[in-house]
């Protein structure tokens, strides 16, 4: 087992498109570490630079103490999971399990006993007899995985192994592949673009955009603790709403305006986000989670409330996701915009026949089930004035974070 480290890598491809620029990151010995980024972010390459498939062009990745720069593939002792996993047809799960090691001419006892341990971790040891066209799609890339690691490698590298399942079998698949990862601890890169597999699955993600790295984190704190506008409305689902608002002084208290709104930051807030005062009179990016709405005031006081007008209420059984406008503006740069990839959600807010308006900020909040709110009608809602994000408006990056 190994760490992997990127000391300012690059990737230039061949037509002068740079997919990679000066990445560092350190992935420990034994951690998962999830790349997720939208479409074209250079995840993949990243990976494939580990993997030795793809030239680097600058900089150096290490595995171990080895530099793996020219190191080819077979020689770096990982073990690669696509979301296209060929397995052979006419193979029993026993042959497609153990090809590598029959290519490598392990000893047959060897092999044996190396296929027997790995389709007990990934519970087929029942099914080692049946051919691909026997399993079901879990069951095939549970194979998959199976042949990775019964080359026991000391790493193991993923490309959006699960995009190819339904959304039921995803998420098995995702809780699957983290207890295995967890039982062995073998050091492992997974790409996706899913940022809720990022969330659920990594012990540290990596967030990439355009190439760069902006930020490398625990999921949770990235969640509450977001670098910039991208990585905030990134992560979450529903995404984070995102408003133009000032910071103004009143008397000793930090107000932010947003629309006809004032909300009163709480004495807490302000010392423990000094840097907030340096953004008096300026306007910034507000940040609030659809967690952050409440029907009441809850334990943080009420230190300002935000009144709309329903547009839609999506009924989930157990809470409410409502969709209301505001007199704010919503912020709409382009990082907000990248961020907001989740194709599906546009498509169902279109649906629900909300459309974007650069006047009028359609906000949504996620209320308990017993909440009453109707469509059309006027909403009044607390906001948790602990979990507000600020976000300068011209550079993106947060304030006070
Ligand atoms: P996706 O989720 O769509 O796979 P990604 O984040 O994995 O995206 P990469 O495949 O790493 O993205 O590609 C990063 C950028 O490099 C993209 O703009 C892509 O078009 C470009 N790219 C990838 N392969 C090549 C290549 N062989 N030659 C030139 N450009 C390439």
């Amino acid at each position: 087992m190994a760490a992997i480290t990127f000391d300012d890598v690059t990737k230039t491809y061949g037509d002068g498109h740079r997919a990679v620029s000066d990445l560092n990151l350190d992935v420990k010995d034994g951690e998962f570490v999830v790349l997720v980024g939208p479409s074209g972010c250079g995840k993949t390459t990243a990976l494939r630079m580990i993997a030795g498939l793809e030239e680097i062009s600058d900089g150096q990745i290490r595995i171990g103490e080895r530099v793996v720069n020219n190191l080819p593939p077979g020689a770096r002792d990982i073990a690669m999971v696509f979301q296209n996993y060929a397995l052979y047809p006419h193979m029993t799960v026993a042959e497609n399990i153990g090809f590598a090691l029959r290519m490598r001419k392990v000893p047959k006892a060897e092999a044996k006993r190396r296929i027997a341990e790995t389709a007990r971790i990934i519970g087929l040891l029942d099914h080692l007899d049946r051919k691909p066209g026997q399993l079901s799609g879990g069951q095939r890339q549970r194979v998959a995985m199976g042949r990775a690691i019964v080359r026991e490698p000391q790493v193991f590298l993923m490309d959006e192994p699960l995009s190819n399942l339904d959304a039921k079998l995803r998420v098995q698949m995702r809780a699957e592949i983290s207890r295995i990862q967890r039982q062995l601890a073998v050091t492992t890169v997974y790409v996706t673009h899913d940022q809720v597999e990022a969330m659920t699955m990594g012990d540290r993600v990596a967030v990439m955009r355009k190439g760069l790295l902006q930020q490398f984190d625990a999921p949770q704190r990235l969640y509450e603790r977001p670098a910039n506008l991208f990585v905030a409305s990134f992560m979450g689902s529903p995404a984070m709403n995102v408003l133009e608002g000032s910071l103004e002084r009143d008397g000793d208290a930090l107000v932010c305006r947003i629309g006809s709104a004032t909300l009163v930051l709480p004495p807490d807030v302000q010392q423990a986000r000094p840097e907030l005062a340096s953004h008096v009179g300026k306007p910034v990016a507000v940040g609030i989670r659809p967690e952050a709405f409440d029907e009441a005031a809850g334990r943080n006081g009420d230190g300002g409330r935000l009144r709309g007008h329903v547009q839609a209420v999506e009924a989930l059984g157990s809470e409410l996701l409502v969709h209301f406008d505001l007199d704010a503006k919503p912020v709409l740069v382009e990082d907000v915009l990248e961020g907001l990839v989740d194709q599906e959600q546009a498509e169902e807010l279109a649906e629900l026949g909300i459309v974007a308006d650069s006047s009028r900020a359609t906000v949504v909040a996620r209320l308990d089930a017993s909440a009453r709110v109707r469509p059309d009608e006027p909403i009044e809602l607390a906001v948790d004035l602990r979990h507000l994000h600020f976000f300068d408006l011209a550079s993106g990056e947060a304030v006070g974070a």
